[in-house]
């Protein structure tokens, strides 16, 4: 094999590999020979063990035999079978291979081979299907060991994968440790080189398993010493403090047209307690859909703004900026503070908006209200004492920080979620947040009914909402993609839209509403369903933050299966808002798979626990989205094993109290792209 010498070589320096593979290899991410070593292995296929051909068992297996009596044919046009005879010394068995015409002319006779595949009955004979074969030489690859299986990406094989790691087999030995050497040391793990080559290549199960617990730890170990770094930069900060006032916080309460629940009057308290500090606030309210987030950031803003400071709020949507200016301009109405509200949102005049602008910069505006508008505009913050972003998962970690950073100084941060972190991730990646939880929804709203539909009763569910439309109740149809064109399959927007206006609801009144029309039209269009003259509303995911509407009953989601849980979760929760029962209707096409893992929304409506269950399914990028957790997405470690977390979030602690990050540049590389994830602010 040609030798490259670095594990940073270009790809294209491994033998075999041209222009075409190089390309394949760069489509999954692999473009250096030490992101080769490190596309590590989705699976294994356990050949190891060589069995004698009379012993064989049904199963995968594995033999070393000789083979003879290799005969090729088409039994018709396209397919074709080659067959041939494996013997050992024990006895002898059938190998059949469909469509691989070149294993007629593969193999010497008189040379021994390993031969591994799964044995079993095909039409009354038992044979060994499909087989991998290889000499017998000192490294077999695909066959006679713990065979590593690799996700497959487009026109790449799991089988071309394994083939160039093992031509890269060589170099693995000269892999520089990544963890500091104590830490190997104390928490008896494989060296990162031992670790690397035994993922790839194992030679037992327990060997495999060493390997996978040394990957996990520095997995683990590194995303935990970024959320301690970020933590310890936060900490170095200084901002504004504010004063509780009490009387304040009671008028406020005095004033409101419900009752708060303790979980909002805790988080209230939590939000006062952290103000007061010199320390800037890194705090997150996580709660269903209508559990009351709003009225808990415009309280928690109170304070701030009677000491004269401004309040900066950032939504994901104008339809939401809007409703949120109303509501924060109620809420202050009464009280005997400024109550001056700033609109800034991208479909304003250049009028409104230089008026906006103005009212900031001089500090007229207490509470701004925007969406990214706030970041694009040039916008000048005056004393500026508290951010809130709503919908956090929402904005990517750029977004965020370009909005901090128009503070002029670091803010407290207040971040508002309906997705919510799952335990194992909060102890582990977000341990510095400040988590306040709203478990009960004030309303004491009635679980939304549930149910998955299978393409085969599409009618039936068509006139249960046709009946519900007669009864004056409205529906929302929400469905994954605007445009056909992405992926295939996916029913869009428009598509369904058009489908429904000719055809069962060709009598009913139907908006339609996505991502691509200006803000103005959608504001249009969301008010006419709000004010009841659209009897049905057919969007994309954009109504997943939308507004209130206490009379539509009925959601349907197509292609279900395309949805996270806690995604799923969270649409469903925009309807039965009112007195009316709410159902869901989880359209999906025929993938039996996808299917069960939506059972998980019939049965529960706990938030909490449906994004447990999808980290635990899906990763924590499907919970969140790619844009902003992508890079959580652990490929070794699971984040349901106690103990693996516990050992490395130890030793993460003991790095930050006795050693340091300059020592080690790999590290610190790994560490400062992950803080930009686990920096929730
Ligand atoms: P979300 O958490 O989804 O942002 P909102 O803040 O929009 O929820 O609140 C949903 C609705 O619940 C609003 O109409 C709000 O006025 C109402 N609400 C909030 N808190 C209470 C409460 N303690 N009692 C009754 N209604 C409440
Ligand atoms: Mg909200």
């Amino acid at each position: 094999m040609s030798i490259v010498n670095q594990p940073d070589e270009n790809i294209k320096l491994i033998k075999g590999v041209g222009s075409v593979l190089a390309n394949k290899l760069n489509g999954a991410g692999i473009t250096t020979v030490l992101s080769l070593l490190e596309y590590f292995p989705r699976r294994y296929e356990d050949y190891s063990n060589i069995s004698k051909i009379i012993d064989l068992k049904p199963g995968t297996v594995t033999i070393k035999a000789y083979i003879k009596d290799i005969k090729g044919r088409y039994v018709r046009r396209g397919f074709h079978i080659t067959e041939a005879v494996a013997s050992d010394d024990s006895s002898s068995v059938r190998l059949i291979w469909f469509n691989q015409p070149y294993r007629e002319k593969g193999f010497t006779p008189g040379c021994l081979y390993y031969i591994s595949g799964q044995f079993g009955l095909q039409r009354g004979r038992l044979l060994i299907l499909n087989p991998s074969v290889e000499r017998d030489v000192d490294f077999p690859v695909n066959t006679a060991r713990i065979l590593a299986v690799y996700r497959e990406a487009k026109g790449l094989k799991s089988r071309q994968i394994r083939k160039l790691i093992s031509e890269c087999r060589p170099m693995i030995a000269d892999m520089d440790e990544t963890l500091p050497d104590w830490v190997v040391r104390d928490y008896k793990l494989m060296s990162r080189a031992q670790a690397v080559e035994a993922i790839h290549f194992p030679e037992s199960l327990e060997n495999l398993s060493n390997a996978k617990r040394r990957i996990g730890f520095e997995e683990v170990f590194n995303l935990v010493l970024a959320c301690l770094s970020a933590k310890y930069e936060i900490k170095s900060e200084q901002t504004l403090t504010v004063k509780f006032n009490v009387q304040l916080a009671k008028e406020f309460v005095k004033n409101l047209p419900f009752k708060l629940t303790d979980d909002q009057r805790l988080a209230v308290m939590s939000i006062y307690k952290d103000l007061e500090h010199h320390q800037p606030m890194n705090r997150l309210i996580e709660g269903d859909v209508g559990s009351g987030k709003t009225v808990v950031a415009a309280m928690g803003s109170l304070m701030a703004i009677a000491e004269g400071y401004q309040v900066v709020m950032m939504a994901p949507t104008e339809i939401l900026a809007r409703q949120h200016a109303n509501t924060v301009y109620n809420l202050l109405s009464p009280m005997h503070t400024e109550n001056t509200v700033a609109l800034l949102v991208g479909s304003l005049t250049k009028v409104e908006k230089n008026r906006a602008i103005k009212s900031i910069a001089s500090g007229r505006a207490k509470f701004i209200i925007g969406t990214h508008a706030l970041i694009q505009e040039r916008v000048d913050m005056h004393n500026l004492a508290l951010i809130i972003i709503d919908e956090q998962h929402r904005f990517g970690v750029n977004q965020r920080q370009t909005l901090i950073k128009k503070a002029g100084h670091m803010p407290h941060v207040l971040s508002l979620s309906a997705t919510p972190i799952p335990r194992s991730l909060a102890l582990t990646v977000f341990r510095e947040l400040s988590i306040s939880r709203l478990k009960t929804n004030p309303s004491g709203r009635k679980n939304v009914i549930t149910k998955i539909v299978m393409p085969g009763i599409r009618t039936r569910i068509y006139e249960f909402i046709d009946e519900q439309i007669e009864k004056g109740r409205q529906v929302f149809i929400v469905t994954p993609l605007v445009n056909e064109s992405f992926v295939s399959n996916a029913v869009s927007a428009e598509e369904v839209f058009d489908k429904l206006k000719t055809g069962p609801f060709k009598k009913r009144r139907i908006g339609l509403l996505h991502g691509k029309q200006k803000p103005a039209l959608k504001n249009e269009i969301m008010n006419e369903f709000v004010m009841g003259k659209l009897d049905i509303l057919v969007s994309t995911t954009v109504i997943e933050v939308g507004v209130d509407v206490p009379n539509a009953t009925i959601m349907i989601i197509e292609n279900a299966e395309r949805f996270g849980l806690a995604q799923l979760h969270q649409l469903r929760g925009r309807v039965g808002r009112g007195k009316y029962q709410g159902y869901c209707y989880l359209m999906v096409g025929s993938s039996q798979a996808s299917t069960s893992r939506l059972r998980a929304l019939e049965s529960s409506s706990d938030g909490f626990e449906l994004a447990e269950l999808d980290l635990k399914l899906r990763g924590p990028g499907a919970i969140y989205g790619t844009i902003q957790h992508g890079a959580l997405d652990l490929k070794i470690a699971q984040l349901n094993d106690k103990t693996l977390i516990a050992e490395a979030s130890e030793a993460a602690d003991m790095f930050m109290a006795k050693d340091n990050l300059l020592k080690y540049p790999r590290l610190s590389e790994a560490v400062a792209e992950l803080k930009m994830v686990t920096n929730l602010n």
